[in-house]
Parts: C-alpha cells; structure tokens; sequence
C-alpha cells in the first residue's frame, strides 16, 4: 500500500501514521522527523534547514524531493509506505509521480481551532521524536517521556509566531494539493476531529 498523509499541521498524521505503519507492515516517512534528524546529527543537511523549520517556512523543493526520493529507493518501502508530509507542494507532488505510482492520499479533515489547540499543546521527546499533547494524550508523568524517561520539549514551530505563519505556508501552498489529488481520483477524505483509534478505523475501512 503506497499511501500519502495530506493535511494541515497538527491534524493528526503523524500519530495515526505511527498506528497504522503496524496495520499494514509498511515504513512511516515522514520528511519533518527525517529533516529533524539531520539537525539533531549536525549533517550538513541538518545545518541548511534549521532556520527555516523554526521559521515554519519550507524546505525548498529541490533539497526536499532528493532526501524523499533516496529515502524510497531503500529496500523496505519498496512494497509500500506511509509518506507523512510530503508533497507540500504542487511541484513535489508531480515530481512524487515521477518516482511511484500512489494507491491512495488519506486528506486529513480539522478544523482550524482545533488545529492551532493540538499544535499548542503537542510535546516531544527531543530524541525519539514521540509525540504527545498536555491534554488529549499526556505522558504518565507531566513532562517526561513514558518509555526514555527523558524531559519533553516544545518543537520551536509549534509556539505562536511560527503556528500562524505554518498554517498560512499550508493554505498557500499545500491545500491546493486538495484539488490535485482529487482530479486524479486517489483522495480519502478523513474526519481528524475523533480520537485516533477513531480515525484509525475510520481510515482503514475507507482503504478497504
Ligand atoms: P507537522 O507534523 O506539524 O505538519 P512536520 O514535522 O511535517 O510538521 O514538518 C516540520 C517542518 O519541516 C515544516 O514546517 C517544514 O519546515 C519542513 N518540512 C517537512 N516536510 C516538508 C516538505 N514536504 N517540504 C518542505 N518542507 C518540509
Ligand atoms: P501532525 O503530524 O499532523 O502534525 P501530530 O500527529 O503530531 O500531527 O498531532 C498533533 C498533536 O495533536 C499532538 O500533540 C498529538 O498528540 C495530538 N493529537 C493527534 N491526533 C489526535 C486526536 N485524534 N485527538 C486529539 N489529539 C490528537
């Protein structure tokens, strides 16, 4: 199954992504938890993005379709895969063609509310990159990650001048992929409002 996740930041994808990568054995890609990766490592990748992830501006296309692109020829997404933020752009989505046919684009569905809610109170774990929320999925114990027991951060993009400037980037220039996908008949629209098992299943009956 070569699915992509389309929707605004802080719908959800990413902690559904997590669920349904074990539903169907196929590999999670996302491109923020790979350029994430790079930063932490130091790589020159890593050194390049920075600034521009906590900005919540985009990586630019070319820099970002040669990481996915490599990242779709190692062996075990050559099945199938979940690309989790990616495209962004219509640019990345033709050039996504170019690589893989796609089987379907599950269209995560939030309202904005909700969305700046599940952004301002999402934490990570700064190694693992695990996600939670203060509220809707907190940790055992406040502020420290369940299973490293180590302190929780709040990503840079996710406090407040970064959050409005991200939905605005997600309005510009990835909603049109909306449209895009679904003239090519591969869009699954998905309420993300529900709890994940609930979007999870909901999600898998509609692939079905
Ligand atoms: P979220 O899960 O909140 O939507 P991501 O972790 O997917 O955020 O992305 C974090 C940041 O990484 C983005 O704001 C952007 O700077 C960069 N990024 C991720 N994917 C892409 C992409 N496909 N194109 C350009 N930049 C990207
Ligand atoms: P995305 O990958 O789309 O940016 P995440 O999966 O990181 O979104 O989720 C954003 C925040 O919302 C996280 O704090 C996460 O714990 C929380 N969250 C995700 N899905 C749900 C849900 N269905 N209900 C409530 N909170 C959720």
């Amino acid at each position: 199954m070569k699915l992509v996740f389309l929707g605004p930041p802080g719908a959800g994808k990413g902690t559904i992504a997590v669920k349904a990568k074990d539903v169907y054995s196929i590999p999670h890609i996302s491109t923020g938890d790979l350029f994430r990766e790079n930063i932490r490592k130091e790589t020159e990748l890593g050194k390049k993005v920075k600034a521009i992830l906590a900005s919540g501006d985009l990586v630019p296309d070319e820099v970002t379709i040669a990481m996915v692109d490599n990242r779709l020829k190692e062996d075990d997404a050559s099945a199938g895969f979940i690309l989790d933020g990616f495209p962004r752009t219509i640019a990345q989505a033709d050039a996504l063609m170019e690589m893989t046919a796609l089987d379907r684009v599950v269209n995560f569905v939030l309202d904005k509310e909700e969305i700046v809610k599940r952004l301002s109170g999402r934490r990570v774990c700064k190694s693992t990159g695990r996600t939670y929320h203060i509220i809707y999925n907190p940790p055992k114990v406040e502020g420290i990650d369940d299973e490293t027991g180590e302190p929780l951060i709040q990503r840079d993009d996710d406090k407040e001048e970064a959050i409005r400037n991200r939905l605005e980037v997600y309005e510009a220039s990835t909603a049109p992929l909306i449209d895009y996908y679904r003239q090519k008949g591969l869009l699954v629209d998905i309420d993300a409002s529900k709890s994940p098992d609930e979007v999870l299943s909901s999600m898998v009956e509609a692939l079905r």
